[in-house]
């Protein structure tokens, strides 16, 4: 049989691995920032009806330019944002590559902020963009001092800033990001995954004022749509048009566009469990607290806890008991997703059984 070291591929992803948390089948999975409230049966149907209605047309090809999703995503961020200022994908996953393949590509750069979102690299690696990351301040925060002198200093031609960060939970200001717009000609893009777990205002005020501004977006986390697959941008229509240019034809499967219709119709009982789960992480984070763990502040449905002498060891204790949680981020630290109750219960418990080993 053939191996991939007897393929010509190209030479930047020999010894490259496929990128991935653990996907296992356990009673309490907390790894990967999910919604732990699936869609209620009545979503469902109509979710099931909506795919019948669009296997009517399959023969065709989908809307390409997924015009009525794009509507509903406008309307649903709101901020005057038009249908036309709004691009859709399979996931922020997809929008990121896009943003990349427009405007990064080889001999330019795109600078980020460590520690953050570990698929970065490689939407970078994919797009033959060189990756450039700066340390963000000891707690993680970001200032417009500290990415204004990354950028002077490395000439990015899109400058990406995650706010709530991935995986430290960390918040960036409005005036800082309205700062580094005003003083940059890179493309600067909120990576706003989280953003509806946060109480800081989205940088979607800023984009009347800011042609160069990106704001991302994702179905994936508040709106419980992680395997639907839909993610989005507001932006400038020139930057759309950008988008537009590099996407494959076709991207959004006519089932894509007409599932998260039926979501974006079904909003506010999908995104009502937002608050809950916002509660669950900072409850958690208080008793980690308490608990003498080193907790980062988050904004997000997610935390970040510390410092473990052995990290993996706590990690594969929990997954003994049956729960997942990610060995992400800085050494020491474990990030923790919000889930139920029920769930949040059985983690404190396995911490507690576990505390005698971190002395
Ligand atoms: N950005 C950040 C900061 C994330 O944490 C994630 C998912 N973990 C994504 C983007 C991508 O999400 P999706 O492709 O599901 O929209």
């Amino acid at each position: 049989m053939i191996s991939l070291d007897d393929l010509p591929l190209r030479a930047d992803l020999v010894g490259e691995e496929p990128y991935g948390a653990p996907q296992l089948d356990v009673p309490v999975v907390l790894n990967v920032n999910e919604n732990p409230y699936p869609p209620s049966p009545a979503i469902r149907q109509e979710m099931a009806a909506a795919i019948v209605n669009a296997a009517g047309t399959l023969n065709r090809y989908p809307d390409r330019e997924a015009r009525a999703l794009r509507a509903d995503l406008a309307a649903y961020l709101g901020h005057g944002v038009t249908a036309d200022q709004v691009w859709a994908a399979n996931g922020s996953n997809e929008i990121m590559s896009h943003l990349l393949t427009a405007f990064g590509g080889p001999g330019r750069k795109v600078l980020t902020f460590a520690p953050t979102y570990s698929m970065y690299p490689e939407y970078a690696r994919n797009t033959c963009t060189e990756y450039v990351t700066v340390p963000r301040r000891d707690d993680y925060t970001l200032d417009a001092e500290l990415i204004l002198g990354a950028i002077a200093e490395h000439q990015p031609t899109v400058v990406l800033i995650t706010t709530p960060n991935n995986p430290t939970g960390t918040t960036v200001p409005l005036e800082v990001i309205d700062e580094v717009c005003a003083n940059t000609d890179a493309i600067v893009v909120a990576d706003e995954a989280y953003q509806e777990f946060s109480s800081r205002p989205s940088a979607l005020e800023l984009l009347a004022k800011h042609p160069r501004l990106v704001v991302s977006r994702t179905m994936s986390k508040a709106f419980a749509l992680a395997g639907g697959r839909v993610g989005y941008l507001a932006a400038t229509p020139a930057i759309v048009d950008a988008c537009r240019i590099v996407r494959l034809p076709y991207h959004l499967s006519a089932q894509t566009q007409a599932v998260a219709r039926v979501a974006l119709a079904h909003a506010d009982e999908l995104l009502a469990q937002v608050r809950a789960l916002t509660a669950e992480a900072r409850g958690f984070e208080a008793w980690a607290r308490t608990h003498g763990y080193a907790v980062v502040d988050s904004g997000a449905n997610f935390s970040l806890i510390g410092r473990f002498p052995d990290r993996h060891q706590v990690w594969q204790a929990l997954l003994d008991r049956g729960i997942l949680i990610r060995e992400t981020g800085p050494a020491g630290f474990l990030r923790v997703s919000a889930g139920t109750p029920a769930e949040m219960a059985s983690l404190k418990e396995a911490l507690t059984d576990l505390e005698p080993e971190r002395q």
